[in-house]
């Protein structure tokens, strides 16, 4: 299986934040979001390589209970993804699954923490991946067949007050309950989060939503494996 990193902390965003977690980070993504945070995933994925047995050694070998599969985006390797779930579910972990939710797969999860992807995250029109990515960021299909079949919370990144607009949009089309939507801040440093932080507190206020703070943004700053 394509992998960057494993590692353990605690979950930085949404509705299991502060819970102490494994991270297993897949390697290689089918989005290029221009602000993404895990370059080294996408827009120059690490292609180191490990077998499914020894990543669950690797992960049990922490003790923790919640295993959290992020990415890059975890179900572009759907055969490898399916196996590692199963094997974590059996020796009974919780798993979170991080993904885009541009690909759906019935793997074993806990929970599908979804993340579309706003206007927000294209990379600049003259950029060779513009297209793709702009075409390929929002699988309203994918983001139903989630919704039907697994416990979800769904992450918006915002970057300006504008893109509630987008969102609703979104829900227009898809019933996304409310309860399930958490938005989180754009930015890979403290100082990029805090200007977002006041206003983006409104939005949730007004419309519902949850609201999610990037802890390991806010602790460590732009770093690996925190
Ligand atoms: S979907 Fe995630 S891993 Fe892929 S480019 Fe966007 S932020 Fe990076």
């Amino acid at each position: 299986m394509k992998y960057s990193e494993v590692f353990y902390t605690i979950q930085g965003e949404g509705q299991l934040i502060g819970v102490p977690s494994v991270f297993f980070r897949t390697s290689y993504c089918n989005l290029r979001c221009v602000w993404c945070d895990t370059p080294y995933t996408s827009w120059n994925p690490e292609n180191k390589d490990m077998i499914v047995a020894d990543a669950v050694e690797l992960i049990t070998g922490y003790g923790c209970k919640h295993v959290v599969i992020t990415g890059g985006e975890p179900f572009v390797q759907v055969p490898e993804l399916t196996e590692l779930c199963h094997e974590l579910d059996r020796r009974g972990h919780h798993l979170t699954i991080e993904t885009n939710a541009t690909i759906f797969a019935p793997v074993t999860a806990h929970l599908i923490s979804m993340s579309p992807k706003l206007r927000n995250s294209n990379p600049p029109r003259d950029n060779r991946y513009f297209r793709r990515h702009e075409r390929g960021r929002i699988c309203a299909d994918v983001i139903r067949q989630f919704l039907d079949q697994y416990e979800c919370q769904v992450k918006f990144v915002v970057d300006c007050p504008e893109d509630l607009e987008e969102i609703q949009t979104l829900q227009a089309d898809i019933p996304i309950p409310v309860e399930t939507v958490v938005l989180m801040p754009q930015g890979i440093t403290p100082e990029e989060l805090r200007p977002k932080q006041e206003w983006l507190v409104d939005i949730c206020k007004t419309h519902g939503y949850r609201y999610s703070p990037r802890v390991h943004v806010d602790i460590w700053g732009n770093q690996r494996g925190v």
